[in-house]
C-alpha cells in the first residue's frame, strides 16, 4: 500500500493507443475553438453539435420526458443542455455540469469612432481580468452583433480569414521608451490607449474627420450601419489566431479562449457520449469573467426554474430534488510554471499533463468568495473517479495572499446542491494565447463522462 500522495502524469503512464486517444480528442477541441471566438459563437457552435446528436429546442413550461434530449438557448449567450434520464430523480437528483464560455477581451464602446491625426479608431472597453499589454501590436479580429434600429440583428466576423483585414492597438518604441520604462506595469499602459486601428484612407472633399467618414461609408456599404447603431452593438476585440499544437512532440495547444472551453468542449462531448439513465444537466454560462451577473450569467433563477421544470415534469419535490443534486464547477485553474515558480506554492499546485484539478476551494485572502467543498462530496469523488479509472489531482489557484480568484461554483451550490471545482490547469491564464496540455484535456472528459455515469 502506498502511503503517500503523488501526482501521476498522464502522458508518463499512458501507453501507444492511448497517446493516439488524446491527440485525436484534441482535434475536435482545436476546431471548436477556432469556431468559438465569443460566448454567442460558443452556444451557436454547440447547438449545432447538440442538434447531430438528436437534442430538440426546450422552452420552459414544456413537459420533459424521461429519455428527452433538450437544449435551453438563452438569449444566444449562454446554454442549457438536459438529458432527461430514466433514473428516479428523487434518490439521484440530477447530475449538473457547468462551465463558461466568455473570455477576456476587448468590447468596443458605444461611441467607439473616432480619427485622430490620419488615423481612424474605435475605442474599447475591455471585459474580465487583462494585462493591458498583451493586447498590443497583436492582429485582432471584430465579432459580435449591431442590432440595427429597424430590429434586424447583423453578426459581424472580420479577421478570421486568411483573406481578412485585422485590427491593431500600437505600442510605442523601445527608442523613446526610457519614461514609459520606469512606471509599473500596471500604470504604464492606459485602458483609454486600447484603441484599435481601423481606417487611414480619407473621404476626398472633406475636411473634418474624412478618415472616419471613409470608414462609416464601408460599414454603410457592407451592413447598412450608421454610426448610432453602434449604441445597440456588441462588438468583441479578440486575438485574431487559430488553435495550435505546441512542441515538437505536439503535447500542448496554445489557443484564445482556453479558460473556459478547455472544461466547456469537455463537458458537452461528455454529456453526448456519455452511456448514462442519470439526468444530466450542462450549462454553458456567459459573464463569468466579470462576476457571473446579469439574466446570462450563473447568478440567474434560470437554473432554479429549469430544476423545477424537471421536478413538476417527473412529478417529484423540488427541494428534494436539488438536494440530492450533484454539481462539477468546471473552470480552468493556474498550472505550475516553473518561470513564476514564487507565485505558487509547489505543493498544491496543479501540474501540467497530472489531470484535471480538483480545488476544493478558490477564493482570496482566507478562501474569501470561495466555495469550500465538503470532505464528504471530494471524498465521493475520489471513489467515482478511482472506479471509472480517471488521472485527476488536486490543485490550489497559487500563494496564500497573493491574490486569488472565484468562479461559479458558489452560485450553484447556494441552491442546496453539493458543488466543486474542477477544471483543466492552464498556464499564461487570461493572456490571449493561453497554454493546455491535451492529456488534461482528455483527462476532463473522461471525468466528466464517470460523474455524469
Ligand atoms: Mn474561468
Ligand atoms: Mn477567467
Amino acid at each position: 500500500m502506498d502511503l503517500t500522495y503523488d501526482r501521476t502524469n498522464v502522458y508518463q503512464q499512458a501507453d501507444d493507443a492511448r497517446i493516439q486517444a488524446i491527440m485525436a480528442y484534441a482535434e475536435g477541441y482545436k476546431r471548436y475553438l477556432d469556431s468559438a471566438k465569443t460566448e454567442r459563437e460558443a452556444v451557436s457552435a454547440t447547438v449545432k453539435m447538440l442538434e447531430k446528436a438528436g437534442y430538440k429546442p426546450y422552452v420552459l413550461g414544456d413537459k420533459i420526458h424521461r429519455g428527452d434530449k433538450l437544449y435551453l438557448n438563452n438569449r444566444g449567450k449562454s446554454l442549457y443542455i438536459l438529458r432527461a434520464g430514466k433514473a428516479d430523480v428523487e434518490k439521484n437528483g440530477v447530475r449538473i455540469l457547468v462551465a463558461h464560455v466568455d473570455s477576456p477581451r476587448l468590447d468596443l464602446k458605444q461611441v467607439p469612432l473616432y480619427e485622430k491625426a490620419g488615423i481612424a479608431y474605435l475605442k474599447t472597453h475591455y471585459y474580465g481580468g487583462i494585462k493591458k499589454y498583451h493586447w498590443l501590436t497583436i492582429p485582432l479580429a471584430l465579432h459580435g452583433v449591431v442590432v440595427l434600429k429597424s430590429g434586424q440583428k447583423i453578426e459581424i466576423a472580420i479577421g478570421e480569414d486568411a483573406s481578412d483585414p485585422v485590427f491593431y492597438i500600437t505600442d510605442l518604441l523601445p527608442h523613446l521608451s526610457q519614461e514609459l520604462n520606469k512606471s509599473t506595469i500596471g500604470e504604464g499602459f492606459s485602458a483609454e490607449n486600447l484603441n484599435l486601428v481601423v481606417g487611414g484612407i480619407p473621404v476626398k472633399g472633406e475636411e473634418k474627420d474624412a478618415v472616419k467618414r471613409g470608414v462609416l461609408q464601408l460599414l454603410n456599404s457592407r451592413y447598412g450601419i450608421v454610426e448610432e447603431d453602434f449604441l445597440s452593438a456588441e462588438l468583441e476585440a479578440v486575438p485574431a489566431a487559430k488553435a495550435h499544437d505546441v512542441g515538437f512532440d505536439r503535447a500542448y495547444i496554445a489557443s484564445y479562449g482556453h479558460d473556459d472551453r478547455v472544461c466547456a468542449y469537455p463537458e458537452i462531448t461528455a454529456t453526448i457520449d456519455a452511456d448514462t439513465d442519470q439526468t444530466v444537466l450542462t450549462i454553458l454560462a456567459d459573464k463569468e469573467e466579470i462576476g457571473s451577473v446579469g439574466n446570462t450569467g450563473m447568478q440567474c433563477i434560470l437554473i432554479r426554474d429549469l430544476l423545477d421544470e424537471i421536478a413538476k415534469s417527473y412529478g417529484v419535490s423540488p427541494s428534494v430534488l436539488r438536494q440530492r443534486s450533484m454539481c462539477l464547477s468546471a473552470d480552468v485553474t493556474a498550472g505550475f510554471d516553473p518561470a513564476y515558480a514564487s507565485a505558487f506554492e509547489e505543493m498544491n499546485a496543479s501540474r501540467v499533463h497530472c489531470g484535471v484539478a480538483m480545488s476544493k476551494f478558490t477564493g482570496s485572502r482566507g478562501k474569501s468568495g470561495s466555495n469550500d467543498a465538503s470532505a464528504e462530496y471530494v471524498g465521493y469523488l475520489r471513489r467515482v473517479f478511482a472506479e471509472a479509472g480517471v488521472i485527476w489531482q488536486t490543485g490550489e489557484l497559487g500563494r496564500v495572499d497573493l491574490g486569488g480568484g472565484g468562479t461559479v461554483a458558489l452560485f450553484i451550490a447556494n441552491n442546496n446542491i453539493d458543488t466543486v471545482d474542477l477544471g483543466v490547469p492552464v498556464l499564461s491564464m487570461h493572456s490571449p494565447n493561453e497554454l493546455v496540455s491535451k492529456a488534461d484535456v482528455y483527462s476532463a472528459y473522461e471525468a466528466f463522462k464517470a460523474f455524469v455515469k
